[in-house]
């Protein structure tokens, strides 16, 4: 039987925290502000944007939101990133993606202030994690690492496995467990013999977005599984990555989904519209 890493726990115990550092701030005139930019209406992007602002609110954190219409122009998004970027009083800019097709979440994404890039995207902050400086990190996977510190596991010597090589996810994290001294196997769609792979892992990643692709005879006894996935499943319920009913019982730590790794997010997004703030 695993031990369950609790991120929904944790998630609360770093927004505790976060709220006493926040009116900590504000006895000395600091007021962290996050803006958050959304182009066009997806329904996803709706909600998520919904949860950003009730987790702000519920730590004192400022929240201006910028909802821009489907047809917004290239000219338009840029201007209002630079605008931003200017303002005194914001210190961390988000752009929620999707963005319409016409505009390219990349150029936007480079536009944004490395020193407001919360989210850790821009170029300069993916390339100071790679050389190991100190920079925003792309909220997932610092709450993976979060979860790993929190739970006493340290990757130092150890062999991880990381599936998925995404700019958000897969790439950054296998960046951070280097750092943190593990030995970091990357998989992507292309890799031959994932499963020989993934049961050398003593800390396994799945961040792929497939429904139970990490089987039981993928898991070395006794691995640390982190469940990145968030899927529904065909009875429209919400599951990861990892086959959580048969490797729950071999591993030694797991997450579960939901309650795992995606509280963790949103409270590291926290953590860096704070961290933001006091710069
Ligand atoms: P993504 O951009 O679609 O990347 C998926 C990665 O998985 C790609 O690198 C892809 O390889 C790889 N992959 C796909 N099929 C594979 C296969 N059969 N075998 C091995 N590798 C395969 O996804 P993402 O944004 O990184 O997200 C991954 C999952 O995490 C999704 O379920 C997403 O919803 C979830 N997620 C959760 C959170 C959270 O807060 N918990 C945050 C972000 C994302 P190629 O590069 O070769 O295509």
């Amino acid at each position: 039987m695993a031990i369950i890493i609790n991120g929904k726990e944790l998630a609360q115990k770093l927004r505790l925290g976060l709220k006493d550092e926040v009116e900590n701030l504000k006895t000395k005139g600091i007021n962290p502000k996050l803006a958050v930019i959304m182009v066009g209406n997806d329904k996803a992007s709706e909600v998520y944007v919904r949860n950003k602002s009730k987790a702000c609110n519920e730590i004192g954190i400022e929240f201006e939101e910028f909802l821009m219409p489907e047809e917004t122009t290239r000219e338009e998004l840029l201007n209002l990133i630079k605008d931003l970027n200017e303002r005194k009083d914001v210190n961390g800019i988000l752009l929620q993606s999707p963005i319409p097709k016409h505009l390219d979440i990349r150029e936007a994404f480079n536009a944004i202030d490395y020193r407001k890039d919360v989210d850790g995207f821009h170029p300069i902050n993916v390339g100071k994690l790679a050389i190991g400086e100190e920079s925003f990190v792309s909220c997932t996977p610092a709450g993976v690492m979060k979860m790993l510190e929190e739970y006493g596991i340290n990757p130092e010597g150890k062999r991880a496995v990381v599936i998925g090589r995404s700019n958000i996810v897969g790439k950054p994290l296998s960046q951070l467990l280097l750092n943190a001294n593990a030995t970091v196997t990357i998989c992507h769609s292309r890799t031959q013999n994932i499963k020989e792979i993934a049961r050398e892992a003593d800390i396994l990643v799945a961040a792929l977005g497939k429904p139970k692709f990490v089987t039981v005879d993928m898991v070395k006894p006794g691995a640390v599984v982190i469940d990145v996935g968030i899927n529904r499943n065909e009875e429209g319920k919400l599951v990861g990555d990892v086959d959580y009913e048969h490797v729950e019982p071999i591993a030694s730590y797991i997450t579960p989904v939901p309650g795992g790794v995606g509280p963790m997010t949103i409270a590291m997004l926290m953590c860096n519209v704070v961290k933001a703030a006091k710069q």
